[in-house]
């Protein structure tokens, strides 16, 4: 099709006063925008090619850099807007499925911020955690009905595996593939460092990631990429994937192109082959067929590993909750609407799925009122984006937390959403090995490890605020919160009082 009715998205704004014409800008960007005009001896841009990822702004040695949006508009129109008249345009040109990336990007309320935690004043005195010790370790897994002790108070009962958390944040499934080797050695180093746990994706682990095995939880997704006995036992759990938050429904596909020998080492497929997740495990059709694929995964593993279950949270998301609890899994990691990915169809992303703030409050109050809340351990995924998330979604009901989209900022992600793209600048959302070099896994680890270790110090300032000492006796407390702007229908689900009650 000859022309185009798309116009940029944004615009490059270049003070010349200030450009010394040293073309980093022309180096950095993948997306090539900018080049050296000879002719007229200085730089110029074609804005049309601007994500937005704003890697020129940032490494420009002179500041001469701004990205703006573009202020080219359509006639207002408040239902026919600019991405939706954009977004036909572009369906109209290509005849394809939009493809998006990262998390929905929708004007929904975000309930976190609807939600108000407690402090005590007066009675029940608050907690120093600078002077005073407040624990934030967690053990995710399975726990007894009861615990027996004998004569010299040692634990008699045998306790099913479970996964020792220093704090309770861990860093969620990107597979080798989507995002790039620097930045799953960076999540690696820093799991390791921080006592938690980081998750190696659907798309197998790779062989010099072994030596994290400790720290890392595999997945058994319907591909089946680089499951074999030795991955399932390198490994500190298992997590058999169902379903994820940004496309819930639906499958993956990592394009040939980006399976290069490396990542097909990894997923055990050929290289430049696609490499295709169907929708479905085809091997589950009910509980009792993931019963069988999870007693499979202990079998394999000696009984060693704890075996979780992540799905996307959906309507009745309490009720799969519970029969993955009755089919023997040991954790269940439930993923929002707003969860990251690599690549997904906008229109899934953006209309599929609950908020997790609804799904954890639900799952948590179903499990207990079956009784069987000790049988599983809850891990909230999808949009945490701070500390008071994580305390408020312990508060709801979960164990602990999984981060992405947050780890990856922390590692330089800008937010552009062209991860499906697979020229991330920062080095990220990558295969292009000269892209994926700009990431240094040495300081990246180290921005990790300080983003969890901020948010942890911040955990304990808020427990300590409410004269809490210990993360557990914060799990399900919904007293701790209070909901601010909701309908009453909203705070019966998430099961808390309004402010002021
Ligand atoms: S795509 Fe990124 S690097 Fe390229 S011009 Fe836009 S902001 Fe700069
Ligand atoms: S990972 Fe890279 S491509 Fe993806 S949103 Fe972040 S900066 Fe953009």
């Amino acid at each position: 099709m000859s022309l185009s009715y798309l116009t940029p998205e944004f615009k490059v704004l270049r003070d010349y006063d200030k450009c010394i014409n040293c073309k980093v800008c022309m180096r950095e960007c993948s997306f090539e925008v900018h080049s050296y005009d000879e002719h007229l001896d200085k730089m110029v841009s074609n804005d049309m090619n601007c994500v937005n990822c704003q890697r020129c702004v940032v490494l420009c040695p002179t500041q001469a850099l701004t990205i703006i949006k573009h202020p080219q508009t359509f006639k207002e129109h408040a239902n026919w807007t600019y991405d939706a008249i954009r977004d036909i345009y572009r369906q109209a040109e290509t005849g394809g499925v939009l493809l998006s990336s990262m998390g929905n990007d929708r004007p929904y309320p975000v309930y976190w911020d609807k939600m108000v935690i407690n402090a005590s004043q007066v009675t029940n005195p608050s907690i120093d955690p600078l002077r005073e010790p407040i624990e934030l370790r967690v053990y995710l897994g399975r726990k007894p009905d009861r615990i027996e002790i004998d004569e010299n108070l040692n634990v008699k009962t045998k306790m099913p595996p479970q996964l020792k958390l220093e704090t309770p944040i861990m860093f969620s499934a990107m597979s080798y593939g989507s995002i790039s080797y620097n930045a799953h050695a960076a999540l690696a180093r820093a799991a390791e460092e921080l006592g938690i746990f980081y998750n190696s994706g659907e798309g197998g682990l790779h062989k010099d990631f072994r030596k994290y095995g400790k720290n890392t939880i595999v997945q058994v997704a319907s591909g089946r990429f680089g499951v074999d006995r030795e991955y399932l036992n390198i490994a500190a759990a298992i997590e058999i994937k169902i379903g994820q938050g940004a496309k819930p429904g639906i499958g993956g596909h990592l394009p040939g192109e980006k399976v290069s020998e490396d990542i097909s080492a990894t997923r055990m497929i050929p290289p430049g082959s696609d490499a295709i997740s169907p929708a479905p495990h085809h091997d589950i059709y009910s509980i009792e067929d993931l019963a069988q694929l999870i007693y499979a995964l202990k079998e394999a593993t000696d009984y060693q590993k704890p075996v979780g279950v992540k799905i996307a949270a959906v309507n009745n998301v309490a009720a799969i909750a519970s029969g993955i609890a009755r089919a023997g899994a040991d954790y269940i990691a439930i993923d929002g609407f707003r969860g990251g990915t690599g690549a997904a169809p906008k229109r899934i992303r953006d209309n599929v799925g609950i908020p997790i703030e609804f799904a954890i409050a639900a799952v948590d109050a179903r499990l207990r009122s079956e009784g069987i809340r000790h049988t599983i351990s809850l891990v909230a995924a999808g949009s945490i984006r701070n500390s008071a998330d994580i305390v408020k979604a312990i508060a709801l009901g979960a164990d602990a937390v999984y981060i992405g989209t947050a780890a990856l900022i922390a590692l330089g992600c800008h937010m552009c959403q062209k991860c499906y793209t697979g020229k991330c600048n920062w080095g990220i959302a990558t295969q292009d090995p000269n892209l994926a070099k700009r990431l240094n896994p040495e300081i990246g680890y180290k921005r990790l490890v300080n983003l969890v270790q901020a948010w942890s110090h911040e955990i304990k300032e808020m427990l300590g605020g409410m004269g809490i000492n210990d993360i557990e006796s914060l799990k399900g407390n919904r007293l701790m919160l209070r909901g601010i702007g909701m309908t009453q229908k909203e705070l019966d689900i998430l099961g808390i009082l309004a402010a002021g009650e």
